[in-house]
């Protein structure tokens, strides 16, 4: 029997759109201001930041899908003891829904910043509420309402890019492709756009984008606002990855202005991995960009802002400012201020210049080689690819777990990079086949999945095929830390960012050789590349800011230079 997946709009209407009761609402009061409306008018328009979340004193309001012409359909009808509102009015940003009195209406609105003390100060209501907003954000990701409409052929790259962008950061939106909707056809007669210049973007406010960058279509949509240069934030964060939310987790809770700045999307490369199994507390894993989103949310709870995508180009110290304050130079040309930085930038791993390569990514190419890979691979021939250690541990590791590996060397031996017991111990296993001077030439795929790695040995060497369906790379990861040139921060022979000891003799753990300049996770030099290890050092950082933060404030009181 086929059966037909449900809504959770449907599955979870009751945590969705719970009824407070009269001394929750009484309570609430302290955080907002009292507002009526006639019957018929508008308390919220998708596309325009709205006042806040609205508790609906008495009266009845239909929120409804945002619909270019006329009303759209009916999502919810809110009465006296339920709230109107989801995730962007926790910070503020454009409202997804249109919302309209449907008889005269009393409200208790509450802004975004009241919003943020609520759920803190109220532990059990302000749980509730949170959840309900995010299950609402979940609701309007599922029917794809309240955001853009991307038009454009679905296997467009841009359109893929567009989408892409949007669902990496948790944003609704619908696409549309002209050659199956009669009502985008439409919309591209009236806007005279020749398919050749396809995708457009129609933005909830009405604005329409031709083929947009991934920061233009973000200001249309309001996911990120202008920086007002003249603030300057206790922290700025460079990079939305684990380390950046847990910093931003941290230093948001314990008070501290922070602004966190990502060129992507949040989440890293956590946020890409399909399944992350060994994070604690979750035995049976769980998916990357699931456990990124609740620290995103959680950020946002405790008063971070959020600049995604913005791209940091450089780093600077600005003397003429109060006090001085370090200047992140932006993509756009905008400035950010802070009085410290922590870089969470990253590390990205390096991948083999074969074709689609990516297409094979999370199934069949690895950039890891735990139980869950091997269990994939069991009993069959992988390849591996890479001469370090972290090659040969793989090594080791998968011939006790499948029938052979073949480990591709590029260089003339294994003995120039990696150490000598890993060699030996390679050397004494007869299921692992060294192959020196090895390059891979290509991949093949039946059906979208692996059948076939190909290599050659040499340049002359002849091009050898088998049937394999697990490729693992081990090749090294490159630092994200090209826009720190030119800014002091010392690094090491790769580029990875030196902290501690390793820069001055008694400089604070995760501190670098710029005092008020903190690296965390993968881009910092010797860190474990792990998310809990990375989480664990955005935790640390916050004590080291608060330390920092008040020696400038003592330098600044007896007039001494730091
Ligand atoms: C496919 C895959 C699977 C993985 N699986 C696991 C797993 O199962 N378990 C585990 O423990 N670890 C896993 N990892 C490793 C783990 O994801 C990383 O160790 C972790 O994400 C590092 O976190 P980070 O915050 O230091 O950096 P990242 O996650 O790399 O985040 C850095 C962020 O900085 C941003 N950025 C970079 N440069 C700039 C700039 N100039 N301006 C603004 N923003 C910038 C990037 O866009 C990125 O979002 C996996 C990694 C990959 C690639």
């Amino acid at each position: 029997m086929a059966t037909t997946k449900s809504s959770i709009i449907e599955t979870r209407r009751d945590q969705m759109f719970p009824v407070l009761e009269t001394d929750e609402i009484e309570r609430m009061r302290r955080f907002g201001a009292p507002r009526s409306y006639s019957s018929g008018e508008v308390l919220a328009q998708a596309g325009k930041v709205s006042d806040g979340l609205t508790v609906i004193l008495s009266g009845k309001v239909d929120v409804t899908q945002h619909a270019a012409s006329g009303r759209g359909d009916l999502i919810v009808t809110h009465r006296a003891g339920s709230f109107m509102g989801e995730l962007a009015q926790l910070s503020g940003r454009p409202a997804l829904v249109d919302a309209q009195a449907q008889e005269p209406v009393d409200v208790l609105i509450i802004p975004p910043d009241r919003l943020r003390a609520l759920l803190i100060a109220e532990a059990e209501l302000g749980e509730r509420i949170m959840r309900a907003l995010i299950l609402r954000r979940v609701g309007l990701l599922e029917i794809g309402s309240g955001g853009p409409v991307i038009i454009g052929r679905s296997e467009n790259g841009d359109v893929l890019r567009l989408a892409g962008f949007l669902r990496r950061n948790g944003h609704p939106h619908q696409e549309v492709d002209p050659e199956i909707d009669p009502e985008a056809r439409a919309l591209i007669e009236r806007f005279h756009i020749d398919s050749g210049h396809l995708p457009i973007v129609l933005c909830p406010s009405g604005q329409l984008l031709r083929n947009p960058s991934e920061n233009e279509l973000a200001r249309c949509i309001g996911l990120v606002g202008p920086i007002d240069p003249n603030r300057v934030y206790d922290v700025v964060v460079v990079g939305a990855g684990p380390a950046g939310l847990a910093a931003a987790v941290y230093a948001g809770s314990e008070g501290l202005s922070v602004l966190v700045l990502d060129c992507r999307a949040f989440g890293g490369q956590a946020g890409a991995s399909a399944r992350i199994e060994n994070y604690l507390g979750f035995p049976t894993g769980i998916a990357g960009i699931a456990l990124m989103a609740r620290a995103y949310n959680q950020a946002q709870k405790f008063g971070v802002e959020m600049a995604i995508p913005d791209e940091v180009l450089g780093l600077d110290y600005r003397a003429d400012a109060d006090d001085g304050c370090f200047a992140l130079k932006l993509a756009n040309n905008e400035q950010a201020c802070a009085r410290s930085v922590v870089i969470a930038s990253g590390a990205r791993y390096r991948r083999l210049p074969v074709n689609n390569l990516e297409k094979f990514e999370g199934a069949s190419v690895h950039y890891w080689a735990s139980p869950l890979e091997a269990k994939l691979c069991a009993g069959q021939e992988v390849a591996l690819v890479g001469a370090g250690n972290s090659a040969g541990q793989a090594a080791v590791y998968l011939a006790s777990q499948s029938a052979k590996v073949w480990l591709l060397v590029r260089g003339q031996n294994l003995e120039s990079r990696m150490s000598r017991y890993l060699v030996d111990r390679i050397r004494g296993l007869s299921n692992v086949e060294v192959l020196t001077q090895a390059t891979v030439t290509g991949l093949e795929d039946r059906d979208g999945v692996l059948e076939a790695v190909r290599w050659r040995q040499g340049l002359k060497g002849q091009e050898i095929r088998r049937a394999i369906r697990h490729l693992f790379l081990f090749i090294g990861a490159e630092p994200n830390t090209d826009w720190l040139s030119g800014s002091g921060v010392a690094l090491d022979r790769k580029g990875f960012v030196l902290t501690g000891s390793d820069t001055i003799e008694n400089r604070q753990p995760l501190e670098t050789s710029r005092q008020g300049i903190f690296a965390i996770g993968d881009v910092r030099s010797g860190s474990v590349k792990r998310v809990a290890a990375a989480v664990g050092e955005g935790a640390q950082v916050v004590t080291l800011l608060h330390a920092s933060l008040s020696q400038k404030l003592r330098a600044k009181q007896t007039g001494s230079r730091l």
